[in-house]
């Protein structure tokens, strides 16, 4: 069944959704010609970004399962897109694991596809929220309904906290830090300046300018901070290839800063 034809009215049709190029990009098929289209053009201008998106998606794929292993049971998914391709739930399921999950984004198209595909799956929620409102996310029904943050919970902050400025950033880190049981973990994966070559970095930065989510690429030294507090885990924050590889031919591992995604995990004490 096309759950993307499903939930798409006229409007959703009218204009490139961001969510649904990235989408594509995955090799999913939550995305229509118009999506396409500009995504088409996104890699003409600069290829690496389906290496980006695929790599970034494969690393939350290995920290799912890295967390599912240690007995968390339990994911808030914080800018979470649409959760196809890999995603909590299905890396759950294809594990034969029991987990519950809340997906979060702001995007009100990714919430609609992640409906859609979510139907019929009582431990599996989405809401729609910005994840700069963290006391809004906590309260909210389908978040306490399925989290027990009594419990470890994996709190996934996985190629989002980019489009929030820094004493944002920083906010959302330590609330969501904060609220969670020791034993929880904070997956985080980011973009960065350090690695592509600088007019890779600008050509990037021009596209994301005129879309609804501007982005920020930063240091390493400054992805790492955002895990202070935590305990970070093998390997440390590496490029998101190099984090727990399956393989030495794992995609991007040849040539891991062409990623320009910085990626770690904290394990709350
Ligand atoms: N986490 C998924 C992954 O890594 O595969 C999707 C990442 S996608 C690049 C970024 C997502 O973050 C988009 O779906 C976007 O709508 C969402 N997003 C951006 N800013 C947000 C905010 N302030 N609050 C919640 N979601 C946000």
């Amino acid at each position: 069944m096309d759950h993307a034809l499903e939930v798409a009215g006229d409007a959703l049709l009218e204009k490139p959704s961001v969510a649904r190029m990235y989408d594509y990009f995955l090799g999913g098929y939550h995305n229509f010609a118009v999506d396409r289209l500009a995504a088409q053009q996104v890699i003409g201008i600069y290829p690496d970004v389906m290496l980006m998106a695929r790599t970034n998606r494969a690393f939350l794929r290995r920290a799912v399962t890295t967390l599912l292993e240690q007995g968390v049971e339990q994911f808030l998914d914080l800018g979470s897109g649409i959760p196809t391709v890999g995603s909590v739930h299905e890396v759950a399921q294809q594990l034969e694991r029991d987990a519950r999950v809340v997906y979060v984004d702001i995007d009100p198209v990714a919430v609609q596809h992640s409906e859609a595909i979510l139907q019929g799956q009582p431990d599996v929620a989405v809401v729609q929220a910005d994840i700069r409102e963290p006391e809004y996310i906590l309260g909210h029904a389908a978040v306490t309904r399925l989290i027990d943050f009594s419990k470890p919970v994996g709190v996934l902050l996985v190629a989002v906290i980019h489009f929030v400025d820094d004493a944002a950033a920083r906010q959302v880190v330590d609330a969501f830090r904060d609220a969670i049981a020791p034993g929880s973990y904070l997956v985080l994966s980011h973009v960065t300046y350090e690695g592509p070559p600088p007019e890779a970095v600008e050509q990037a930065q021009r596209i994301y300018a005129n879309s609804t989510n501007p982005i920020i690429f930063r240091s390493h030294a400054h992805i790492e901070s955002f895990l202070g507090g935590f305990e970070i885990v093998e390997p440390g924050v590496v490029y998101v290839p190099q984090w727990r590889p399956q393989g030495p031919n794992m995609l991007g591992l040849a040539q891991p800063e062409r990623t320009a995604f910085f990626a770690g995990v904290g394990r709350k004490l």
